[in-house]
């Protein structure tokens, strides 16, 4: 039965392959069906979030990428039992700030203020169910709280969190998911020596999303509907264009298992790049293209490696540049629910793994570009 399954599939695949050659997106789209998961090692984790272990706290990682030196980029974890943690790139804690439960975090760069020009932290707090936006000091990683006044989000319960730079206007806004399904999108507004934020639209999806992710350069919000599926939506304010991931419904990929967790973007020089998403009931990570009707190209998971493997991820990013000696081709950083020593367990924190393993994994390997870098977006 499997042998003539395999063959049914061959022939399917061969004919697709005759249908559309000029693309090799097309090709690996028959994975779903043979339900291959790869495995790669973890390489390094951050030091433990700061919480009691077993507590559910750290959540979601943005990395802020240096001006001048990626390698001095640094790595923000939230912890959703108490503010938001910085970590270098080895994973050292280099500043910890309290500031309630905020969840779900990103980063935009080059917001102009009267006398500098200045990249933000962004968040979901839950505690004040506010949208909180801080500024980042470039030598200390230290966040300052920089809004004109507290924001306080319509939804029920703020939960997701990025934000969009627009390439038509070049505005920058900030948009909060909610677990009632709905998503509300802020303009922020530069002014002398602080940012405001004015609520300009709003649009919702059927059940609680979380993950919530731009691509700034295609103009899509990606959202997260945990139970169901990704949901690519048009970006600009407005009359929306939403439609599903069709690989990414749990009920047409049986990769993608409750909850559809944190979601990234990996950036190249070209039109193309990827979409990830956090599959958080089967400790997986799902890869789609960015263009090509996002087809889905396969799926992996986190092993123990030279660090503990991860399991039950929440918030995921990936950086496409050289991060160093130790991720030259770039790093996949993720929140790992168990973090596990050799006899003991720590609280939660942050896995890294080269990209490059993660692009080799597949045939054809991912797209490896060192070099783009998505701070030439915000402009
Ligand atoms: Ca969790
Ligand atoms: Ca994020
Ligand atoms: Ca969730
Ligand atoms: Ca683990
Ligand atoms: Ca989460
Ligand atoms: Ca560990």
């Amino acid at each position: 039965m499997k042998f003539i399954l395999i063959a049914l599939l061959s022939v399917i695949f061969i004919s697709a392959c005759k249908k559309d050659n000029s693309t090799r997106f097309k090709y690996v789209e028959r994975i779903p069906i043979m339900d291959e998961i790869y495995k790669v090692d973890a390489d390094s984790e951050t030091e433990p979030i700061r919480a009691e272990v077993g507590a559910d706290a750290a959540d979601d990682p943005a990395v802020w990428i240096h001006p001048s030196d990626p390698t001095k980029s640094i790595i923000y974890g939230s912890n959703k039992l108490g503010g938001i943690a910085a970590y270098d790139l080895t994973g050292k804690e280099i500043m910890y700030t309290e500031q309630g439960s905020v969840n779900n975090i990103d980063i935009a760069y080059n917001l102009k203020l009267k006398d500098e020009t200045i990249d933000i932290c962004g968040g979901s707090n839950r505690t004040r169910d506010a949208i909180d936006i801080y500024k980042i000091d470039p030598e200390t990683g230290g966040l300052e709280y920089i809004l004109e006044e507290r924001v306080i989000s319509t939804v029920s319960s703020v939960y997701g969190f990025c934000f969009y730079h627009s390439q038509i206007t070049s505005i920058n806004y900030a948009l909060v998911s909610g677990k009632d399904g709905v998503i509300e999108q802020y303009e922020i507004i530069e002014g002398n020596e602080k940012l405001s934020l004015k609520l300009v639209s709003t649009f919702s999806v059927p059940s609680m999303p979380e993950g919530i992710v731009a691509d700034h350069k295609h103009g899509f919000i990606y959202v997260g509907e945990e139970d169901e599926c990704v949901w690519k939506v048009g970006a600009e304010p407005g009359v929306r264009n939403m439609v599903k991931l069709g690989y990414s419904i749990r009920a047409n990929n049986d990769n993608i298992k409750y909850d559809i967790e944190g979601l990234a973007i990996y950036y190249t020089s070209s039109d193309y790049g990827y979409l990830l998403v956090s599959s958080q009931g089967n400790s997986s990570y799902a890869i789609f293209t960015r263009t090509n009707d996002n087809a889905y190209i396969g799926s992996f998971q986190i092993e123990d490696g030279v660090v503990d493997g991860t399991t039950e991820t929440d918030g995921i990013d990936v950086v496409n540049l050289n991060l160093g000696s130790d991720f030259p081709l770039g790093a996949f950083i993720v929140q790992d629910n168990i973090n596990d020593e050799a006899d003991h367990v720590l609280p939660q924190n942050f896995k890294m793994v080269d990209w490059g393993k993660i692009a080799n994994l597949f045939d054809p390997p991912l797209l490896i570009d060192s070099n783009f870098n998505v701070r030439e977006l915000f402009k």
